[in-house]
């Protein structure tokens, strides 16, 4: 029997990355991109996230960007609203920017609490919001969240951004039972451990990366570009009934203790 490759085909979609002048966010853009959509690159500093935009032009992909701080409910919403109006309908939108900060919890500082709920929770839901008021009168819409292994599992030193994965992962549920109705599949992508700059103080730290590397069934540290995969399906028609679902893309990392 054939298999019909069109169900994860994005052309004529339009997909806005937030957080995607670098990292995980730039290599989903640039995979979406690969499967056929149009790319609005976000970050909150617009040189960053215009060389990203001429890397994927460069490439042949048709590419935007929207400067914006995702913690800014009102800006966001502007911004969105700016999108829709000048460029086109946002058909898919992956919510990825996210902050880590590291220390002890007892030494955890409350203004760093403050900025890794705003950055990696609160504004899931600012921007979904003013992306699903235009998803929900077109009666479809994709929305992936870019969750972590620290929503299901907790490490030392990064309470707060477990606390907020975890719960990414749940808004994702909620989000899927609220607009499933209206046509939208809200989904999570759930990275291990990836080299980025997130990560830059692990990947130079000998210790760590050899107990990552004995700790992750695959043996070894994830690389970016494999995580597209995961983000076409949950972006394409091939997806369409599945909803409310974190696809864990981690070398079997929790799968074993
Ligand atoms: P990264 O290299 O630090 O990239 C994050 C991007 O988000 C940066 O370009 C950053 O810009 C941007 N950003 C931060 N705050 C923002 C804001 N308020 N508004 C708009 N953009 C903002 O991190 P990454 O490793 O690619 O991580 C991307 C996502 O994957 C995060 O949600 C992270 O939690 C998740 N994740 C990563 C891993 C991993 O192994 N790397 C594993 C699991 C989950 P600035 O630098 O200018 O702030």
């Amino acid at each position: 029997m054939a298999t019909d490759f069109s169900l994860f085909d994005l052309s004529g979609k339009r997909a806005l990355v937030t957080g995607s002048g670098r990292g995980i966010g730039f290599a989903l853009a640039r995979g979406l991109a690969a499967a056929g959509a149009e790319i609005i690159l976000n970050d909150i500093e617009e040189s960053r996230v215009a060389t990203a935009a001429e890397e994927l032009r460069g490439a042949g992909h048709r590419t935007g960007y929207s400067v914006f701080d995702v913690t800014a409910h009102q800006d966001a919403a502007d911004a969105v609203a700016r999108v829709e109006e000048t460029v086109g309908p946002i058909d898919i939108l992956v919510n990825n920017a996210g902050i880590q900060r590291r220390a002890p919890l007892e030494e955890f500082k409350p203004e760093d609490w403050d900025a890794i709920l705003k950055v990696n929770l609160s504004s899931v839901f600012h921007v979904s919001q003013a992306v699903a008021r235009h998803m929900i009168p077109r009666g479809r819409g994709k929305i992936i969240n870019i969750c972590s292994v620290q929503s299901m599992l907790a490490r030392p030193t990064i309470a707060p951004y477990a606390a907020t994965k975890g719960a990414v992962a749940m808004f994702t549920k909620a989000q899927c039972t609220d607009w499933a109705k209206h046509g939208l599949q809200v989904n999570g992508i759930a990275p291990g451990y990836f080299a980025t700059e997130m990560n830059k103080a692990l990947v130079e730290n000998d210790e760590f990366s050899s107990w990552l590397c004995r700790r992750t069934p695959a043996g070894r540290w994830g690389k970016v570009e494999e995580l597209v995969g995961a983000a076409v399906f949950l972006s394409s028609a091939a997806a369409d009934f599945v909803n409310g679902q974190v696809l864990y893309v981690d070398g079997g990392l929790t799968s074993c203790v």
